[in-house]
């Protein structure tokens, strides 16, 4: 009797097992990652896998769809599918070409803001450094963090690209300490 429960127990659980497998089987459809990324900003993505590897982090990116959509809303310069750093989902980021861009330190800002987002799960950061500039590129909407001077007015520091470094170290490492320009 006992050895009949057993094996009437180990068919069930062989039946379930078969059954559980081919039913992950359907569901599950091998990822096939798109890469699409127009021309000219193919040279932020570049940068950013460059300045990711001088940071420590290497980078493979072949999910990666990159298109301009007018139908974003108009406060909305990009977005990123996802915020998770796994990487067998296809992830899409949609760049509003409405957005008034000039330079590129700032559509370079708003693309490493989004691959933040995409590839390294970052959240917004809406935190502040003493100075009163933001901590982070993950802040909403702001992608002026080190433009160039747009307006001289009088003696008025314009001029921020002295800031990328830290923003890029800050992307990488969210530890990174307060530099000396923001204290
Ligand atoms: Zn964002």
């Amino acid at each position: 009797m006992n050895n009949m429960g057993g094996l009437i127990r180990i068919i069930a659980v062989s039946y379930a097992l078969i059954i559980g497998f081919s039913l992950a089987g359907c569901g599950e459809q091998a990822f096939e990652p798109i890469y699409d990324v127009p021309e000219d900003l193919q040279t932020h993505v570049d940068t950013f896998i460059a300045e990711a590897a001088i940071r420590g982090h290497e980078f493979t990116i072949n999910n990666l769809i990159i298109e301009y959509d007018p139908e974003l809303a108009f406060s909305t310069c990009g977005m990123c599918n996802s915020d998770s750093k796994s990487n067998d989902i296809q992830k899409v980021v949609k760049i509003n070409p409405n957005c008034t861009i000039r330079y590129n330190e700032q559509i370079e800002c708003l693309v490493f803001h989004e691959l933040g987002h995409c590839f390294l799960g970052r959240q917004h950061n809406s935190d502040l450094l003493p100075n009163g500039d933001p901590k982070s590129i993950m802040i909403p909407n702001d992608f002026n963090l080190y433009a160039p001077c747009t307006y001289q007015f009088g003696e008025k520091e314009c001029d921020f690209r002295y800031k990328r470094d830290y923003y890029l170290d800050e992307l990488l490492d969210e530890s990174t300490p307060v530099p000396d320009w923001a204290k």
